[in-house]
C-alpha cells in the first residue's frame, strides 16, 4: 500500500517540520512521517519534527484529537540506524535515548486524544509510537515487530507487556517473531481493528473526528484518569527501568552488536539488516524447505483390488493419501519378509483394506513430527505394529506413523543394516534377552536355536554365538551346516533327530536354553531335554502350531516356556532390544547374507520369499 500525502488528499495545508508534515484537518491535527524513501525510518530530525509537531497540536485549541501515518509504503520501520554514531559515548546514548523515549511518550501523554493509523511495516520504534497512540487502526497488510534484540539493542518505550500479555511480548522480544500480521496485533490487543488497506485513512478520519466532537474537557481529564491508573500500576517506574536496560544493552558489546555495528559502519545499514536476518532467514529456509518438501508427493508400491483381480503398481500419491500419524518419515530402506510375500501374493493375503501399501519393517529419518520426542534429522525404524498389513507400510518413499511405535535407530547402525535385522532379527534379540532374563549364562552349556538357517534362526545363532554360548543348530538340511558353522554354531543338529515323537516326557538334560522357531512336535520333544530350571523361547510355529507336549517338564524340572511378541512388544522392552542389536549382533555376517533390490523388484521378490527361493535378508532401497 502507498499513502499519498500530497495536498489532494488533505483537506487543509502543509507544514513541514523537517521530515514530518503537520496539517489542520478540520479538528484533527494530521501527522505524517514523511521520508518514505527511508521506509519512515526514525531518524533524529524526525523526533524533533514530531515534537514541533506534537507542540504546534496541542497549542492548539482548535484541534481535538491527533492523527498519526506514515507516507510511502510503510508506517515507519523504526529508529534510522543509519545516522546512528559509531560509537557514541554513554551521555550521548542516554540522551539519544532519552529523545527517542520522549517523542514516543509524547502520544501517550499528550493531552488530546491521539490514534495511529498504520500500514506496510510497523517496526522497533515506529512499533512503539504507534503503541504509544491512544488507539490504533491497522491496515491488512501491516506488519508488527520489534527486531531489536535480533542485533543487541533493546526497546526504548517497552510499552508491549503494557498493551498485551506476558506470553506475547515475550514471544515478539526473547524468540524473534517480528512478522506479527494485522490480524494477530488484533487478537493480542495492540491494534482495535483491522481495515481493507484502500480504506485506512478514511476510517482513521472518521475515528478521528468522533473524538472531536466529544466534550474536550471531559476527554482530556478521562484521557488523564485513564493513563493515572497505569501510573498507579506502575508503568512510568517500570518504563524508567526498561529505558535504563536499554541503555545499559545499548552501551554493552556482545559478539552479535560489534559485527552489527561493524557491518553498519563499513557496507551500511542493508547489509547490516541482511546480516540480522541472515540466521532467521535461514530457520525460516529450513522450514520453508521442509513444507515445500512435504508439499510434495511421494512413490510407493501400490496394491489394490479390482475385478480383474489384485495389481500392485508403483505410483506417485500425493501427501494427502499419506497415513495418520504424527511422524512424517522419509523412508531409507524396508525389507522383505514372509508376510509381505503374502500382502504382495494375488490374494493380496494379509491385506484388510485396498488400496494398500505393503512393507512390514522401514527404516528412515525423520522429515516432520508433531511429537517431541522426535525431531526432523532423526534416524528412526519401525518394526511390527501390523503395519504392512492394516497400516501402509514402508514400500514408499514416505510414511506416517505414530510417534508411539517408532523406535530411535541406535548409534553405530544404518538404516540399511537396520533393515537387514528387521523383525527377524528383532526377535532374536527378544528371545536372547527373555532367556538371560531367566537365568541363562554361557557357562550353562548348550543353547538350541532351531530352524536354524531362517530369518530369525540365523540370528539367533549369530547373537549367541558373538555373546560366546555354544550353539546347537537344528537344521533340515546338511548342507545349511557350513553356513551355520560360519554364523558361529558350534554343532549341528539334524532336524529328524529331534522330529521323531517319543513316548517319555524326560530325557536326558541337554540344553541350557532354547529359541525355537518350530514349535510342534519338535518343541514338545525339547521341553523334555531342557536342563533344570532352564527355559525355551517360542518364537515361531514352521512345523505347526500344535503343541503336543506334557507338563512333566514344567513340574519336575522347573522348566520355563517363554512365548516371545515382536509385534506389539512395547516401546522400552523394544529401544533395550535395538540398543542391544547395535553392540551384540554380528553385523558383518549379516551383511554377507544381505542382497539390496530396488521398488521396482519387490512384487518379484514376494512370490520368490513365498516359493522358499530366498536366502538371506533381502532389503529394499528406497
Ligand atoms: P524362515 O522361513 O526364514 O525360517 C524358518 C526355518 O524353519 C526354515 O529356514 C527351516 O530351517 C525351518 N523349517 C521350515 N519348515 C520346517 C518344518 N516343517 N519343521 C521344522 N523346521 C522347519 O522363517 P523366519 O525365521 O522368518 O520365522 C520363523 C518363525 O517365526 C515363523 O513361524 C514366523 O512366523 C515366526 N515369527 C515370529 C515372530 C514373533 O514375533 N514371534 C516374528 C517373526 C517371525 P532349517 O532349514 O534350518 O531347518
Amino acid at each position: 500500500m502507498h499513502i499519498d500525502t500530497t495536498l489532494g488528499k488533505f483537506a487543509c495545508q502543509n507544514q513541514a517540520f523537517g521530515p514530518v508534515l503537520y496539517r489542520r484537518n478540520g479538528p484533527v491535527a494530521e501527522i505524517v512521517l514523511n521520508l518514505p524513501a527511508k521506509l519512515n525510518s526514525i531518524t533524529a530530525e524526525m523526533a524533533v519534527g514530531l515534537q514541533a509537531a506534537m507542540d504546534q497540536a496541542e497549542a492548539d485549541p482548535g484541534v481535538r484529537s491527533i492523527l498519526l501515518c506514515g507516507a510511502g509504503r510503510a508506517f515507519s520501520a523504526g529508529f534510522d540506524l543509519g545516522t546512528m554514531e559509531a560509537d557514541p559515548s554513554l551521555e550521548d546514548m542516554t540522551a539519544m535515548l532519552q529523545m527517542d523515549f520522549d517523542v514516543i511518550m509524547r502520544f501517550w501523554n499528550s493531552p488530546k486524544p491521539t490514534l495511529s493509523a498504520v500500514h506496510g511495516y510497523v517496526l522497533g520504534g515506529g512499533f512503539e509510537l504507534a503503541m504509544a497512540c491512544d488507539m490504533t487502526i491497522a491496515a491488512e497488510d501491516a506488519m508488527f515487530g520489534e527486531p531489536e534484540p535480533k542485533f543487541g539493542s533493546g526497546i526504548v518505550a517497552l510499552l508491549l507487556p503494557w498493551l498485551t500479555g506476558p506470553k506475547q511480548a515475550k514471544e515478539m522480544l526473547l524468540f524473534g517473531n517480528d512478522r506479527v500480521t494485522a490480524d494477530r496485533a488484533l487478537q493480542m490487543g495492540l491494534v482495535n481493528s483491522v481495515v481493507p488497506q484502500s480504506e485506512l485513512l478514511d476510517v482513521a478520519r472518521d475515528t478521528a473526528r468522533r473524538a472531536a466532537v466529544l466534550d474536550g474537557l471531559a476527554v482530556r481529564m478521562t484521557k488523564d484518569a485513564i493513563n493515572k491508573s497505569y501510573g498507579r500500576m506502575g508503568l512510568e517506574g517500570a518504563l524508567r527501568e526498561a529505558l535504563a536496560i536499554d541503555i545499559q544493552i545499548e552501551t554493552s558489546e556482545t559478539e552479535e552488536s560489534r559485527t552489527f555495528k561493524e557491518i553498519l559502519a563499513t557496507k551500511g545499514v542493508k547489509a547490516a539488516i541482511a546480516w540480522r536476518e541472515v540466521r532467521f532467514a535461514a530457520l525460516d529456509a529450513t522450514s520453508a524447505e521442509t513444507e515445500e518438501k512435504n508439499k510434495m508427493s511421494y512413490t510407493a508400491l501400490v496394491v489394490d483390488k479390482s475385478e480383474d483381480g489384485v495389481t500392485q503398481t508403483i505410483q506417485t500419491l500425493e501427501n494427502d493419501t499419506l497415513p495418520k500419524g504424527d511422524v512424517t518419515v522419509a523412508v531409507e530402506y524396508s525389507s522383505v519378509n514372509y508376510k509381505d510375500g503374502l500382502c504382495l501374493s494375488a490374494t493380496g493375503g494379509l491385506v484388510r483394506k485396498f488400496p494398500h501399501v505393503p512393507g512390514i519393517d522401514y527404516a528412515g529419518t525423520v522429515e516432520h513430527s508433531a511429537d517431541p520426542r522426535y525431531m526432523p534429522g532423526d534416524k528412526v525404524v519401525l518394526t511390527g505394529w501390523r503395519v504392512g498389513e492394516n497400516h501402509w507400510g514402508g514400500y514408499a518413499t514416505r510414511t506416517r506413523i505414530a510417534a508411539d511405535k517408532l523406535v530411535p535407530l541406535p548409534q553405530g547402525l544404518s538404516t540399511a543394516q537396520a533393515m537387514m535385522v528387521g523383525t527377524a532379527g528383532l526377535t532374536s534379540m527378544l528371545a536372547v534377552m527373555a532367556l538371560e532374563r531367566n537365568g541363562l549364562t554361557p557357562d550353562q552349556g548348550e543353547v538350541l536355536v532351531t530352524g536354524a538357517s531362517g530369518g530369525v534362526g540365523s540370528v539367533a545363532v549369530a547373537i549367541l554365538a558373538k555373546l560366546g554360548y555354544q550353539v546347537a543348530a537344528v537344521t533340515g538340511s546338511e548342507a545349511n551346516s557350513a553356513f551355520l558353522t560360519d554364523l558361529g554354531a558350534s554343532r549341528i543338529v539334524l532336524r529328524e533327530e529331534l522330529s521323531e515323537t517319543v513316548k517319555r516326557p524326560l530325557e536326558t538334560e541337554t540344553w541350557a536354553g532354547c529359541i525355537d522357531a518350530v514349535g510342534g512336535s519338535m518343541l514338545a520333544r525339547i521341553l523334555g531335554q531342557m536342563k533344570y530350571g532352564s527355559s525355551v523361547a517360542a518364537i515361531g510355529l514352521t512345523g505347526g502350531a500344535d503343541l503336543p507336549a506334557s507338563v512333566v517338564p514344567f513340574l519336575l524340572r522347573g522348566v520355563t516356556l517363554k512365548g516371545i511378541d515382536s509385534v506389539m512388544q512395547p516401546f522400552e522392552d523394544r529401544q533395550k532390544a535395538w540398543a542391544r542389536i547395535a553392540t551384540d549382533l554380528p553385523i558383518a555376517k549379516l551383511e554377507e547374507l544381505s542382497t539390496s533390490i530396488k521398488l521396482e523388484d519387490v512384487a518379484d521378490a514376494g512370490a520368490r520369499i513365498l516359493k522358499g527361493d530366498i536366502k538371506g535378508r533381502t532389503i529394499v532401497e528406497l
